[in-house]
């Protein structure tokens, strides 16, 4: 790989090439997975470039590709699955220097990849009392651009479902990886060719995002003698089309006692919880509806001091993949796995997967509304023996009808559907001829015979250079 053809071509840009910085640029939160440690912990890019604005972007793809180095974007660095790790080393294009926000309307906001999720909100509120509709639990870390390309939900997805569904994403401005980069502007069913694909196939320079009202939301928590008690209240406070949540979260005792440190003083041994926040015009009815199903109040911050509230995190930093963070703080053999509980049969699944590994596998639900129909994720944390057990749990969640989003692997295809995407692999062939963008990550691209139903796990030839 010539990097120092690569260096003088980019003359005048932001480069990095010292190899401890171009490591820790290297990496995401991949050690969630004892399995991806693993496997990437050798990853490293040769070069980090950050450009300002699309014309640099253009000038680096343009070079890459003259040069046959492969590019790894990357806005912040929170992705869990190795999603921005170089693994055939190469450029990692940090897009976190493009963060200005252009421009504000009724219902929409257009930004650089790079602005942070909470900065978004903060311009947006100011300007107009809007935010966005949904956001990962690393909303005060994450960029837009890496949500759009890595993430799936969250916070907000009680109401307005997943990134992927219609509506979710306006427009994208996407640059191609061929020898003169084209600019596409994506819209409607054309984004599904780039969104949850890990930047390999385009970077994305610019974003257009939808608006929902803002408020202040207020963060509860509501307590239950029993696990199943916490997911049947969540289940029915998603289904109150009257009361605006934004986040519905039941989470199975010892969780909270053993591992949100700074909460411990509000739970009960034995307690399992919800997490809830709840707009400021419907805390009185919420807080009927809660009486009314048996939850027990045990936090509610619209009635704290300041003083009280003082060092506690938002409640969003409890729940999606904060939990596991949470866990693994504590307790270094703690991992995960995602799931998800179709609808309608969603609570008689958790109740079924909720009772089949006890100590071993700890509940935690995420409550989303896909499709008009209020369901759940999972996210349990897993105590990790071998990464056998690791499969077999995962096999009997699938045997029992509860598709997993294998965490513990770094291609889209098998932390996904396990089914080629042709959509977004067409869309490879067109904006990245020579698979040079996020190399690794893509099976149909690497082996388009390869079988996902074998059970075994794909490994990219790329990744011995760096092993
Ligand atoms: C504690 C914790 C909690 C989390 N909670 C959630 C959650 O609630 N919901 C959720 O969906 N995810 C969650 N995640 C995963 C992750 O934080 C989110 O997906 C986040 O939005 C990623 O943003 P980022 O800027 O860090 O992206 P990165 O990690 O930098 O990148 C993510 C992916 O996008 C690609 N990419 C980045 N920028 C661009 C670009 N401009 N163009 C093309 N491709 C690009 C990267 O190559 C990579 O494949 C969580 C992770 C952690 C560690």
């Amino acid at each position: 790989m010539n990097i120092s053809a690569l260096k003088r071509e980019l003359d005048g840009m932001k480069i990095e090439d010292n190899p401890a910085i171009a490591q820790q640029k290297s990496r995401d939160f991949y050690w969630y997975s004892p399995v991806l440690k693993r496997q990437l912990e050798n990853v490293t890019a040769d070069l980090v470039v950050s450009p300002k604005n699309q014309a640099e972007v253009v000038r680096v793809l343009a070079a890459c590709h003259r040069l046959g180095i492969p590019v790894t974007p990357r806005g912040a660095g929170t992705g869990n699955y190795g999603q921005a790790m170089p693994l055939s080393g190469g450029v990692v294009l940090s897009l976190a220097e493009m963060s200005e926000i252009t421009t504000i309307a009724s219902g929409r906001v257009i930004c650089g990849p790079g602005a942070i999720l909470a900065d978004i909100d903060r311009a947006t509120r100011t300007h107009s009392g809007q935010e966005l509709r949904l956001h990962p639990s690393t909303y005060n870390t994450a960029s837009i651009g890496g949500f759009i390309a890595g993430g799936s939900g969250g916070v907000g997805s009680i109401n307005f479902g997943g990134l992927r569904d219609f509506g979710n994403v306006i427009r994208l401005r996407v640059v191609t990886m061929e020898a003169e980069p084209k600019v596409l502007d994506l819209t409607g069913e054309d984004l599904h060719k780039v969104t949850h694909a890990y930047g390999t196939n385009g970077i994305i320079v610019e974003v257009e995002m939808p608006l929902t009202a803002s408020y202040d939301w207020i963060d509860v928590i509501v307590g239950f003698d029993s696990f199943m008690g916490a997911a049947r209240y969540g289940n029915a406070l998603g289904c109150q089309d009257g009361l605006l949540t934004k986040l519905i979260t039941p989470i199975a005792a010892p969780v909270p006692q053993d591992y949100f440190k700074r909460h411990q003083r509000f739970f009960r041994s034995g307690q399992s919880i919800c997490l809830v926040m709840v707009a400021p015009h419907s805390l009185d009815a919420f807080l009927a509806f809660t009486r009314r199903e048996g939850g027990e109040v045990v936090m509610n911050a619209a009635s704290m001091s300041e003083e009280e509230k003082k060092g506690l995190p938002p409640t969003f930093e409890l729940a999606w993949n904060h939990t596991t963070l949470r866990a693994l703080r504590v307790d270094p053999a703690m991992t995960y796995l995602q799931s998800l509980y179709p609808f309608p049969n969603q609570l008689a699944l958790v109740e079924k997967m909720d009772a089949m590994f006890p100590g071993e596998v700890f509940s935690h639900l995420e409550f989303v509304r896909f499709d008009g129909n209020i369901t759940c994720f999972g996210l349990p944390l897993v105590k990790f023996t071998t990464e056998e057990r690791l499969d077999e749990i995962i096999r009997l969640h699938e045997e029992n009808g509860c598709p997993i989003f294998n965490p513990h692997r770094y291609t889209l295809e098998e932390g996904g559907m396990k089914q080629t995407d042709d959509i977004q692999l067409a869309f490879k062939r067109e904006a990245d001829p020579q698979g040079l963008l996020n190399p690794g990550k893509m099976i149909a691209w690497e082996n388009p015979d390869y079988d996902y139903r074998s059970g075994k796990t794909f490994l990219f030839k790329g990744l011995q250079r760096a092993g």
